[in-house]
C-alpha cells in the first residue's frame, strides 16, 4: 500500500511506548503509518520514565554493594557519590537506545510527523495546520504526573521523577508524598546514595496494589534500611523554609527535608486534545474502550496509560501490538491484564503476576484457594546474594496457579517464568516436573511449586 503525503492507513497520536508499538507493528503488518510527536519517539518510558530510572537504581546497587562489600571479605569504602556522573552514565543509555529507536522506525518506512497534535476530525489528526487523515487513528497521548492541592512542583524543592531523575547532587534529607511505585523506587535510590528518606504514604502499606506479604516484607526490608515509612499518613500542606520545605501530615506531624518527591500518580494526557470534541468518551480522564481497545468513536483506538489499568510500558506495548493486528484484522486474542507482569525496582525488588491471594479468594471463593510462601532463606543463590524474600504462589486447589509473588534482590529477572506459569494456567505439578538450575534463584521458583505440588525438596512438609 501507499500512502500520499497526508492519507495513511493508521495515523497515531503518541510517540511512546504504546504508539511506537502500534507504528512498528502495523508497518510490518504492510500498514502505512503517520506517528505524531511533540516531544521525542520513546516517550516517557525512554526519557523520563523506566529507563533512565533503571540506570539510577542501578548506580545505587553498586552503591550499596561497595559500602557492604567487607561482608563478602572484599575491603573497600565508598568516597562518596557524583550524581553528575551518575547522570551521564544514565544518559548516554537513554541516547544509544533513543538513537537505535529512530533508526528502526525509519527503516520501517513510518513517517514520523514533529509536532502538537490533536484530533481535529474522527480520524484526522491535525498538527501545525496539515490535517492526516487515517482510514484509522490511534490515541497514544500517555501519562502526566499528578500532584494534589497544595503541593505546587516548582522543580527545585519540590519536585516530580523528572527533576528527581536530574538532581545533580544528593539531597541529605527527602521527604517522598506517596509509597507507590515511583515513591519506593526513588526512596531506595536516594538511601543508597546515602539521603535520609522518609515515605509518607496515605494507605496502610507500600505498594497496595501489590500482595500485602509484599507489602509487609518491603517495609521491614526499608526499615532495616533506615527508609522511615509512615502509612495511613496522608499529606497536608507543604511550606517552604529557608533551607527546604517542612511538609505536614493530616496528623498534624512534620517532616523536615532538602526537597520533597510528589509520587501520588500519574494522570492520563487527554484533555484539550480534541478527544471529547469528536465523540470519543472519557471517565474521569481516562479513555474509555472495550475490551478490544476500541473507544467510542467508530475507528478510533486507544492504547497505554491514558486506558485505566496499570501504567506500565510493556502492557502500552502489548496494546500497541493488539491494535496493529486488530487493524490489519489478524483478531488477535483480547490481552489478560492480570497477566500482565510488574516489577518495581526498589532494594530489595517486588515482583508479581497473576491475582494476589486475596483477589483469588474472592474470585473463587476462600476454600477454593490454597498459597504457599517459599522463603529464600532456604535458596542457595539468595543467600550467597545475602538477600531475604520469598517466593509466594497461590494456586486454585488442584488446579492452576493464579498468581506468584516474589520480594528479594533481582527477583524482577524471575518473573518472566512465573508469567508463563500463569498464562499458561500451569498446574503446580506441571512445573515441578521441570528442571530449575542449580544454584540460581530461579530455583526458589521451582522449589515453591515442588512444595505446592505436595513433594517439597528443601523446605519442611
Ligand atoms: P502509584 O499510584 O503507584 O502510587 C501513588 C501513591 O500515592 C499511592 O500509594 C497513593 O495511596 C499515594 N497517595 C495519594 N495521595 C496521597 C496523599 N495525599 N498523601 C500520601 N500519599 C498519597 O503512582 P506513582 O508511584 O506516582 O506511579 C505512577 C505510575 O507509573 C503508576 O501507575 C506506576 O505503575 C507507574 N510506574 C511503574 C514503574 C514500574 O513498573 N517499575 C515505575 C515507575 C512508575
Amino acid at each position: 500500500m501507499t500512502a500520499d503525503n497526508t492519507s495513511f492507513d493508521v495515523v497515531i497520536l503518541g510517540g511512546g511506548s504504546g504508539g511506537y508499538a502500534c507504528a512498528l507493528r502495523a508497518s510490518q503488518l504492510g500498514l502505512t503509518v503517520a506517528l505524531v510527536e511533540k516531544d521525542k519517539v520513546g516517550g516517557t518510558c525512554l526519557h523520563r520514565g523506566c529507563i533512565p530510572t533503571k540506570a539510577l537504581l542501578h548506580a545505587a546497587e553498586i552503591a550499596d554493594a561497595v559500602r557492604e562489600s567487607a561482608q563478602f571479605g572484599v575491603n573497600a569504602s565508598l568516597e562518596g557519590v557524583d550524581l553528575r556522573q551518575v547522570n551521564t552514565y544514565k544518559d548516554e543509555i537513554v541516547g544509544r537506545l533513543y538513537k537505535g529507536l529512530q533508526g528502526l522506525i525509519k527503516s520501517r518506512e513510518i513517517t514520523v510527523v514533529q509536532g502538537n497534535g490533536r484530533l481535529v476530525g474522527p480520524r484526522t489528526v491535525e498538527v501545525d495546520g496539515i490535517r492526516y487523515d487515517g482510514k484509522h487513528v490511534v490515541l497514544a497521548s500517555g501519562s502526566v504526573t499528578r500532584s494534589l492541592p497544595g503541593l505546587d512542583i516548582d522543580g527545585e524543592r519540590v519536585v516530580s521523577s523528572w527533576e528527581a531523575m536530574q538532581l545533580d547532587t544528593v539531597p541529605q534529607r527527602v521527604v517522598v508524598i506517596g509509597g507507590g511505585v515511583i515513591g519506593v523506587e526513588f526512596a531506595s535510590a536516594w538511601r543508597s546514595f546515602g539521603a535520609e528518606v522518609t515515605i509518607l504514604e496515605a494507605l496502610p502499606r507500600l505498594l497496595a496494589a501489590e500482595d500485602p506479604s509484599s507489602s509487609k516484607a518491603l517495609e521491614r526490608a526499608f526499615r532495616k534500611r533506615g527508609i522511615v515509612v509512615e502509612a495511613n499518613t496522608a499529606f497536608s500542606s507543604l511550606e517552604r523554609t529557608p533551607s527546604g520545605v517542612r511538609v505536614a501530615a493530616e496528623s498534624g506531624e512534620t517532616h523536615e527535608a532538602d526537597i520533597c518527591l510528589v509520587a501520588v500518580g500519574r494522570g492520563p494526557h487527554t484533555a484539550n486534545l480534541g478527544y471529547e470534541e469528536q465523540g470519543v468518551e472519557l471517565e474521569r480522564g481516562f479513555v474509555a474502550t472495550n475490551e478490544r481497545l476500541q473507544t467510542k468513536l467508530a475507528g478510533a483506538y486507544a492504547v497505554g496509560d491514558i486506558v485505566p489499568g496499570m501504567q506500565l510500558a510493556h502492557r502500552g506495548f502489548q496494546h500497541g501490538i493488539f491494535v496493529a493486528e486488530d487493524i490489519a484484522g489478524l483478531e488477535p486474542a483480547v490481552i489478560n491484564e492480570a497477566g500482565i507482569p510488574r516489577v518495581t525496582y526498589c532494594e530489595p525488588e517486588v515482583a508479581s503476576v497473576g491475582l494476589s491471594e486475596d483477589q483469588a479468594k474472592a474470585a473463587h471463593g476462600p476454600d477454593e484457594i490454597e498459597s504457599l510462601t517459599y522463603d529464600l532463606g532456604g535458596n542457595g543463590k539468595s543467600q550467597i546474594l545475602k538477600t531475604q524474600g520469598f517466593v509466594k504462589v497461590v494456586r486454585r486447589r488442584g488446579g492452576p496457579v493464579l498468581g506468584v509473588h516474589m520480594v528479594g534482590s533481582r527477583v524482577g529477572e524471575l518473573i518472566g517464568e512465573a508469567q508463563l506459569i500463569y498464562s499458561w494456567e500451569a498446574f503446580p505439578e506441571d512445573v515441578s516436573a521441570l528442571v530449575h538450575m542449580h544454584p540460581t534463584q530461579n530455583e526458589a521458583l521451582g522449589e515453591a511449586h515442588l512444595a505446592l505440588a505436595g513433594k517439597p525438596l528443601h523446605s519442611h512438609s
